[in-house]
């Protein structure tokens, strides 16, 4: 097929379809690939559609925006001072879903890993994450999450 859109047009085009993949998502991806991970994305037949899967291993991930996610005690999570309640309602709401979906996951057998924005965030965590996420996986634990090491409140 004959290529009849201008550079400008294609590189305008692949932003369009890059966009969809958040840079802490990029992140991780890169991260695990340099542990010799091979994986799946965005598996929207499964529950909650994890951004990542490692089918071998049974381990969904999700890369959690720590606003939209409501990350618990996280200072990327607070609520907007406007509209609070509407936020509060909305947000609860994400947490809900995110609940079920990895309780979902967990009865169907897979394990569920959250890395959350704030960790891609921390130039001490962000070096080692490939690391964490590769003892989490042989760790065996059936659930986990990756923060930001001083994300949370004491
Ligand atoms: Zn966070």
């Amino acid at each position: 097929m004959a290529d009849i859109v201008t550079p400008e047009k294609r590189s305008r085009m692949m932003a369009g379809i890059l966009g969809k993949d958040t840079k802490p998502e990029m992140l991780v991806r890169r991260a695990l690939f340099a542990e010799g991970f091979r994986f799946r994305l965005h598996r929207s037949d499964l529950p909650g559609g994890p951004d990542i899967v490692l089918p071998g291993r049974k381990v969904a991930i999700f890369v959690h925006g720590c606003f939209w996610h409501h990350h618990a005690g996280c200072r990327f999570a607070k609520l907007p001072s406007s509209n609070t309640n509407f936020w509060r309602n909305k947000l609860d709401g994400n947490v809900e879903r995110d609940r079920r979906a990895a309780e979902a996951l967990r009865s169907a057998g897979w394990r569920v890993l959250t890395v959350w924005e704030c960790a891609t965030r921390d130039k001490s965590v962000v070096l080692s994450i490939g690391a964490l996420v590769h003892r989490w996986v042989d760790d065996g634990a059936p659930v986990g999450e990756i923060a930001m090491r001083d994300s949370a409140a004491p």
